[in-house]
């Protein structure tokens, strides 16, 4: 195959103090793979300022000023981390690569794997997913939730590579059928696993953050996990009515003793305590159930609404 024309996809939020050495890093790097004669010299970054109310934006600007390779668009507002992604795929289909890599604007991600990316696009994949070596520079909370993610929608039949962030190369391909996708909550990780296109791994480390803070909390990734799962399976509301009929179930058997042991040894039911538990227990299993009911019904809520999954406010070329 022939060299590529390869798009790098940063989404920003309030990375003022990241920004500009990570740009001026991955351009060097795009010169790197153009002299290695890895990829074509039209290359280009792609970030999406996802609203920042920092400097981000004024920074992007200079840096475009600088070198037309840089080049951008911002968003009216904060539209979440996976709607910068969409949005930067949605602009490099518009402008025009043979395939692209989304990375973060903190550089956490090792660039360097990048090249392998590339070469195993080169030799035919269609998907290249990163996968992080470790964890070390997460919290004990935020590993737990990860393995449990991962754990459970691999269970529920969306098979997502465990570790795998959005740091991953996709080609024109794949980019051309999201198109065909017009659910406004794309979970991207679940999207492009789904394809079925031929799919290499790529492991990579990950470095703590360049400057700045994590711009997730404990409950926007808890967001973001929901939406993977109501996005990507039906198991759960399954898991429910089975839950309800062995519930029923265990009831009647219960009431079928109840009457049994009254009728052949006048036992009459006693205790308390156990109707009580019995209560609590079922109606807290019911509440679980309307809610997770509930998180289904939000997601066709906010589907059927079709709002924009962001709005553009200025684009430079
Ligand atoms: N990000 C974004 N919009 C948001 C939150 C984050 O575009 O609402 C970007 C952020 O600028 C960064 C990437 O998403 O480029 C990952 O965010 P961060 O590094 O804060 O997450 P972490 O590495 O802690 O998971
Ligand atoms: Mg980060």
């Amino acid at each position: 195959m022939q060299k590529p024309t390869l798009a790098v996809i940063i989404p920003c939020f309030n990375e003022e103090l990241c920004i500009k050495s990570t740009v001026v890093t991955l351009l060097r790097f795009l010169d790197l793979l153009v002299s290695a004669e890895k990829i074509k010299k039209d290359s280009y970054l792609y970030l999406v300022d996802d609203g920042s109310s920092d400097r981000t934006w004024e920074i992007i600007e200079n840096l475009h000023k600088n070198d037309s390779r840089v080049k951008a668009v911002k968003f009216i507002r904060n539209f979440g981390n996976q709607k910068a992604l969409i949005a930067g795929l949605d602009g490099v289909r518009d402008i025009g690569c043979d395939c692209a890599v989304s990375i973060d604007a903190d550089l956490q991600q090792d660039e360097n794997a990048i090249e392998k990316f590339v070469e195993e696009y080169v030799k035919g994949a269609d998907i290249v997913c990163g996968i992080r070596n470790n964890r070390e520079t997460d919290s004990f909370l935020k590993k737990l939730t990860a393995l449990m993610f991962y754990k459970t929608m691999n269970l529920l039949g969306a098979k997502i590579p465990v570790n795998h962030s959005d740091y991953r190369l996709v080609s024109k391909k794949a980019i051309d059928i999201m198109k065909l996708y017009p659910e406004k909550y794309l979970f991207l990780r679940g999207f492009f696993n789904e394809l079925g296109l031929k799919t290499s791994y790529i492991n990579f480390d990950v470095k703590p953050r360049l400057a700045g803070k994590s711009k997730f909390n404990f409950m926007s990734l808890t967001a973001l996990a929901l939406n993977g799962i109501t996005s990507y399976s039906v198991v759960p509301l399954r898991f429910v009515a089975v839950l309800g009929f062995l519930m029923a179930l265990f009831g009647f058997l219960i009431g079928l003793e109840t009457v049994i042991e009254k009728v052949f040894w006048h036992n009459s039911p006693n205790g308390w305590a156990t109707a009580i538990i019995l209560l609590c227990i079922f109606g807290g299993i019911q509440l679980f159930c309307l809610g997770l009911i509930g998180e289904y019904v939000g997601q066709v809520f906010r589907e059927v609404k079709a709002r924009p999954r962001y709005i553009k406010d200025i684009e430079l070329r």
